[in-house]
This record gives structure tokens, sequence and C-alpha cells, in this order.
């Protein structure tokens, strides 16, 4: 599903040059949920901003869904991206929009969908996050673990067949990280989503990921099935 493929990424800043990817090689599987582990500064924004094509790689080459993204011209990347829904971890929520606006923001930027497909849309999405009484609130108005479920309910509004978690669950306690990791477990069996998380939290990996790769100063230095690398003496 998502094969990258000698990656490398550097920076040009004043102080120099800051290489944040050294010849990373993963390949994620369709259906998996894949964790990406390491201290910060690592690499993993960075590698989690490539597969959207928030970046571009110095080197190497990122293949989804079979088709090569380094070189894809813009008009069809922002068709692409519509595959790819991504999650933060300080939401990114609009606060000026309500939270159906919010969730209507990606599905009004593809100009395909009627005002009554939009909104048949989001009551769909606001039931499936389980927050359908929330719909004309702001975001102001809801609790973290409620924020990242409008979150996910925009990420998803395209239908995505990836979902990227950028420290999704990091300014949560941890009973509503329980419960946000429990909502992505059900993304990713009933609606068969590939998900790619980065974190800092072990618990979180061992939790719900089905693969891990751990990140150190820009390179991989593990990658295993979680089974295998918490069983191993
Ligand atoms: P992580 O997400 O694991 O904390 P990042 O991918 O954010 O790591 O950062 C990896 C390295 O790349 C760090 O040294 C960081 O300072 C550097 N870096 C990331 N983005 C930029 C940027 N836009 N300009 C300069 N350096 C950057
Ligand atoms: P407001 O002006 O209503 O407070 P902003 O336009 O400043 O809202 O954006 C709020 C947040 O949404 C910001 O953190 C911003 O980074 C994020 N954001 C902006 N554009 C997008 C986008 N296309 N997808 C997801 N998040 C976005």
């Amino acid at each position: 599903m998502i094969e990258i493929d000698e990656v490398s990424k550097q920076f040009q800043t004043k102080k120099g040059t800051v290489t944040a990817l050294q010849d990373v090689t993963l390949n994620i599987e369709r259906g998996q949920i894949f964790g990406i582990v390491g201290y910060s500064g690592a690499g993993k924004s960075t590698l989690i901003r490539l597969i959207n094509k928030l970046e571009k790689p110095t080197s190497g080459r990122i293949i989804v869904d079979g088709e090569n993204i380094t070189t894809l011209k813009p008009q069809l990347l922002r068709k692409r991206r519509q595959n790819i829904g991504m999650i933060f971890q300080q939401f990114n929520l609009f606060k000026a929009k309500t939270v159906a606006d919010n969730i209507k923001y990606p599905l009004k930027l593809t100009k395909k969908y009627s005002q009554a497909e939009l909104d048949q849309r989001v009551d769909e999405l606001l039931q499936f996050v389980g927050l359908s009484d929330k719909k004309h609130d702001y975001p102001a108005q809801l609790s973290g673990g409620q924020k990242q479920r409008i979150g996910i309910a925009r990420a998803l509004a395209t239908n995505p067949e990836i979902l990227l978690c950028d420290e999704a669950t990091s300014a949560l306690d941890p009973e509503t990280t329980d419960e946000i990791l429990r909502l992505l477990k059900r993304i990713n069996q009933e609606l068969n989503i590939t998900i790619v998380l980065i974190t800092h939290e072990m618990e979180v990996v061992k939790t719900i990921c089905d693969e891990v790769a751990v990140m150190e100063q820009g390179r991989i230095v593990e990658q295993n099935k979680v089974f295998d690398l918490f069983t191993n003496p």
C-alpha cells in the first residue's frame, strides 16, 4: 500500500544542512495499523509529511497504491490527497467553524457534492464517531477527546484508504487515549482503512499496532511485527 524506498530528506537552515531522514526504506501493507515510534527529533513527522506530500524527499521514491507520488503533477496530487486523511496532536480544527462545517471542509474542496449530500455525509460521520448531538457546536465547546473525534470525522469525510495519525493521542489523558485508540481500531477493521500512526508512546503501539518501525536520528533502527517485538527475550 505504501512503499518508502531509500528516502532521504535534508533541510537547509541558517545553521547548515539538517538531515531529517537518511535512507529510509519501509513497506506498509494494506489493512495494517503501522506504528512509527521514536524520540522527538527522530524524523517521524517528516516521514508522515512525505507520505502526505506536504514535503518532497531530497532523494528516493514513495509509492502509494502502486503509483510513484514523488513525481505526480500538482493537479493529480490534489486528487490523491483525498485518499489520505490525517489527524493531529492539537486536532487542528477550524475554531471559527461549527463541527458540521469542519467536517464538510474537505468535501467542499472537491466541489463534487450538493448541499444535501454534504449534510447527509456529516450526519453519517457524526454518527460513526458518536457525536451527533454536537453538530452545531464550535470546537471550543468540546473536550479534547471530542475534538479528536471530530478531527477523525473530518479526516474520513472523503472516504480515504489511508489514515495518518500524528501523535493523535499525545494531548489526551489515558482514558480518552483508550477511547480514541478503540475508535481507530474500528476504523481499521470496519472501514478497511490502513492506518499509519506516529507516537513517542510505546504503550500506544502495544495497544493497537500490527507492526512497528523504530526511528532514531532519521533512520529505521528496528522493524517488527508487534507480537514478536514484545515476546522476544
Ligand atoms: P519527530 O517528528 O520525530 O520529532 P521531525 O521529523 O519533526 O522529528 O524532525 C527531524 C529532524 O528534522 C529534527 O532535527 C528537526 O529539527 C528537523 N526538521 C524538521 N522539519 C524541519 C524544517 N522544516 N526545517 C529544518 N529542520 C527541520
Ligand atoms: P480559525 O481562523 O478559524 O481559528 P484557522 O484557519 O487558523 O482557523 O485554522 C485552524 C487550524 O486548522 C490551524 O491549526 C491550522 O493549522 C489547521 N488547518 C488549516 N488548514 C487545514 C487543512 N486544510 N486541513 C487540516 N487542518 C488545517
